[in-house]
């Protein structure tokens, strides 16, 4: 079966990480003064690290020199506009694809980029899922007759000069598929940027005790600053000057939560957001970062309860997860389910607390063990349509 053919790929691609990686950027050499914790590699050009406006949903664009990468493609409905940002960039050519984990906020509009210009390699963890939006992925992935290659911790590539990283995911098979996440640490020149994806503290916490080097100048905040990510201990480590929080005005989940914000706000930590700052650019000299907007507030949402996202999980009990050996379960399976039609009229779904109605019980925007059924007239009067989605209206 397809999926089966995609993950036996991942697992013997290893191989291949191999031969493009183990690149260790040279060290300081004649400049005394430098803090011994960074790296002093001369540069040529800048890095430049945008973080698309999708919403409630991941997509950052990487470029250095001629080289580009890609992370998270948005949600199905971000497919044209993750699309046209990147072409509007003159790439025709994407070295390196990522799809931090199979949610759809992450990996939705991933198969048209695909479609659309020509890849290099794409980084999957070895996660897969039962969803229609995975399934595109690997059908895109197979049919332009590419493979996906599974992140190794502690490996590395290039990006043009800039040098990635790959700290995470320590394990596989999590309760919470968001703690699947590749984290990409990239190095350029004297400056870093970390990107999480929706990883969460179970992740955070073997990051920790792996004792990768998770020092970093912008911190991409993640689970679109979920109070399950950005641990103090972990924030402490990464000790960033700025943080990127990608969330979407007005979401169903709360993000971001104001215990994260306040975290950052804490440490002194300049927090742009995409909700308030539209797409977020920053651009690397090798040794100075410049953002193309003012930071945005410490707000977290309000109003809303913060309730977990795609799975049902319980809140990870840190005391009780080993680190180095994280716990194995088979994958959770998120059921589909379309609301049914009865005499009374088209039954959409609304979650325990959202705002809007929905035409499937797991779109991602609701917990599916909280949902339930009522008739489009019912949900008209007092929900607006989701906009992921897309229930009858
Ligand atoms: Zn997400
Ligand atoms: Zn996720």
């Amino acid at each position: 079966m397809i999926l089966g053919s995609v993950a036996t790929g991942c697992s013997t691609d290893k191989a291949k990480v191999e031969t493009n990686t183990k690149v260790v950027t040279a060290a300081a050499t004649n400049k005394t003064e430098t803090p011994k914790a960074e790296i002093t590699t001369e540069v040529k050009g800048d890095l430049k690290v945008h973080y698309i406006d999708v919403g409630q949903a991941d997509s950052i664009l990487i470029q250095q020199g001629s080289a580009s990468m890609l992370i998270d493609a948005g949600n199905n409905a971000d497919s044209e506009l993750v699309k046209k940002y990147v072409a509007d960039q003159g790439i025709t050519n994407l070295d390196v694809l990522i799809g931090t984990h199979p949610h759809e906020d992450h990996i939705g509009g991933l198969d048209y980029v695909i479609n659309s210009f020509k890849v290099g390699k794409i980084y999957m963890p070895k996660a897969t899922s039962t969803t229609k939006t995975f399934t595109d992925v690997v059908n895109a992935i197979k049919s332009k007759g590419l493979k996906v290659t599974a992140p190794v911790p502690g490996e590395s590539f290039k990006l043009g000069e800039a040098t990635c990283t790959v700290l995470a995911p320590n394990g596989s098979g999590y309760e919470d598929p968001n703690n699947e996440s590749i984290v990409i640490k990239v190095t350029f020149g004297s400056n870093s940027f970390l990107f999480t994806g929706d990883a969460e503290d179970v992740s955070e916490k073997e990051m920790l005790s792996r004792g990768f080097d998770l020092k970093a100048d912008v911190l991409k905040v993640g689970h679109h600053g979920s109070k399950s990510s950005t641990t103090q201990g972990f924030l402490d480590k990464v000790s960033p000057k700025y943080a990127v929080v990608s969330v979407g005005k007005g979401n169903d989940y709360g993000h971001p939560v104001q215990t994260t914000m306040d975290r950052l706000k804490n440490k002194n930590i300049a927090v742009y957001r995409t909700d308030e700052n539209g797409t977020v650019i920053a651009t690397s000299n090798g040794k100075d970062i410049t953002f193309n907007v003012k930071p945005g507030t410490y707000s977290g949402a309000k109003g809303k309860v913060a309730t977990k996202t795609t799975t049902t999980t319980k809140s990870a009990n840190m005391g009780s997860i080993k680190a180095a050996t994280p716990k194995v379960v088979a994958p959770k399976v998120i059921k589909e389910v379309a609301p049914k039609q009865t005499n009374s009229g088209t039954m959409v779904w609304l979650s325990a607390t959202g705002s809007k109605y929905h035409s499937i019980n797991n779109c991602g925007r609701m917990n599916p063990d909280n949902a339930r059924q009522v008739t489009l007239e019912e949900a008209k009067n007092s929900y607006s349509p989701c906009s992921k989605c897309d229930p009858p209206q």
